[in-house]
């Protein structure tokens, strides 16, 4: 019969890949909770428009990318293609914003679904990590929050991430902004592509965005958001970069960093890395900050800042880089009862060692020789074999054997776990 294949678009996790992810996924989480950051899960499955009111309908996302359908009972349900919309409704709906502890601060983890042509680090289903900073608008949350993700990118061992920064400037700036947009463009549109001519109508700066090689001599040529600035935007911008800059976080200007969603204004950045391989999986992630998001949902009129990071793309120039190599997937014993009479009593040292020690321990469960469970013992990468027959059964002893020396010791099953941290402190000693 012929074999069913996955989705195109989507991709299985498995073996070491999964190791990786696990590792990218800890981190990422344990940084944010350095930061104060609590974390939040929201469905997978929203109302359409909760992304059409939140992430805009002249954003590609929306436009094009999201698998929308209608559910048994005729609503418009989508898939999330980000977290952020979702969030903010969550916010708005359960009133999470009326607390004395603003700014909320919120983290997430999980798949989104775009329908985008697959190609390298790019999918139709993809994880995503990141972080929402809710109700202040004082610049220093964009600062606490790009360090933040520079804290997760360096601690994963990228060395010389580029962090591109820009500001859209406030609703002010930005109309003049687009006016002076639409009147350059208005020359040169005939000439772009089809998805530029849609843009130009619904909202001229998301041609920017562009990513067509054939536009961009038009797009490098057009004004800069620079001069179109309010004085508070300007003075906005500067404290940001001023920040980072005492803080030695390093940063380009790009001003043609207009990000792909709708509902950004004043600071805007992409995180972006080079791995050895010279190979371009796009940015690793992006964030910046938002101002009308929460009242288009329904909500008061909160500000926020956040950051969004795929998974995969991190994972790839992980791998592409050997920054994975140190993850280790090794146990710390392997069980092997010597016969049938021996299998109850390997199950119960198992079971100890992992719940009493914290150890990470397999057992042997089928019976198989000798010889065999050796040989599992080091493709597992086990450092003790943990051996019981009839006698040890009897006597209540467990023989250890150190599959790097073959030295041997046999020591009562009580003193098992206190002998296992013993032999586990000195070889971290030896480290
Ligand atoms: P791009 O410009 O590459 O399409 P984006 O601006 O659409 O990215 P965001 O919406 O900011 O991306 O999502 C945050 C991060 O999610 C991106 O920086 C990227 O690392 C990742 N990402 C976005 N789209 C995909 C995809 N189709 N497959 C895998 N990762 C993705
Ligand atoms: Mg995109």
């Amino acid at each position: 019969m012929e074999i069913i294949k996955n989705v195109k678009g989507t991709h299985d996790i498995y073996g070491e890949e999964n190791n990786a992810y696990e590792m990218v996924e800890n981190l990422m989480k344990s940084v944010a909770e350095l930061y104060a950051y609590h974390g939040v899960r929201p469905p997978v499955l929203e109302s359409n428009s909760v992304f059409v009111r939140g992430v805009g309908s002249s954003s590609d996302i929306v436009r094009k990318e999201m698998y929308t359908f209608k559910d048994h009972g005729d609503r418009d349900i989508t898939l999330r293609p980000e977290f952020t919309a979702g969030i903010m409704r969550m916010v708005v709906q359960n009133k999470l914003y009326a607390t004395n502890e603003l700014p909320l601060k919120l983290y997430y983890l999980g798949p989104v679904f775009r329908y985008e042509r697959p190609q390298l680090g790019r999918y139709r289903q993809f994880n995503q990590f990141g972080v929402e900073c809710i109700g202040h608008a004082s610049y220093m949350q964009d600062v606490d929050v790009i360090a933040m993700a520079y804290t997760i990118l360096t601690s994963l061992g990228l060395d010389g991430v580029t962090i591109k920064i820009n500001t859209l400037g406030d609703d002010e700036s930005r109309n003049n902004y687009r006016e002076a947009l639409k009147s350059y463009f208005a020359k040169h549109i005939r000439n772009m592509c089809e998805d530029c001519k849609t843009r130009f109508e619904l909202n001229p700066l998301r041609i920017l965005d562009c990513k067509v090689p054939e536009d961009r001599p038009y797009i490098d040529n057009a004004p800069v958001i620079n001069d179109y600035l309010s004085e508070s935007s300007k003075e906005r911008f500067s404290k940001v970069l001023n920040a980072l800059e005492t803080l030695q976080i390093p940063y380009e200007i790009d001003s043609s960093l207009v990000r792909g969603l709708d509902y950004y204004s004043e600071t805007v950045f992409e995180f972006h890395y080079k791995s050895k391989k010279g190979i371009d999986y796009g940015a690793v992630g992006a964030g910046g900050h938002y101002g009308k998001l929460m009242s288009e949902l329904g909500g008061p009129d909160y500000p926020g800042v956040g950051f969004s990071f795929g998974i995969e793309r991190v994972v790839s120039v992980l791998k592409d880089d050997e920054l994975l190599e140190n993850i280790k997937d090794e146990l710390d014993a392997y069980v092997m009862p010597l016969g049938e009479e021996s299998n109850l009593y390997a199950e119960e040292i198992a079971v100890f060692l992992r719940n009493s020690g914290g150890y990470r321990v397999d057992v042997c469960a089928d019976n198989c020789k000798m010889g065999a469970m050796f040989k599992r013992a080091s493709t597992k990468g086990a450092k003790y074999a943990l051996i019981v027959g009839e006698t040890e059964v009897n006597e209540q002893t467990v023989v250890i054997k150190d599959l790097q020396t073959q030295e041997q010791n046999k020591v009562k099953v009580e003193e098992l776990v206190t002998k296992f941290d013993e032999l586990f402190n000195s070889s971290k000693e030896e480290e």
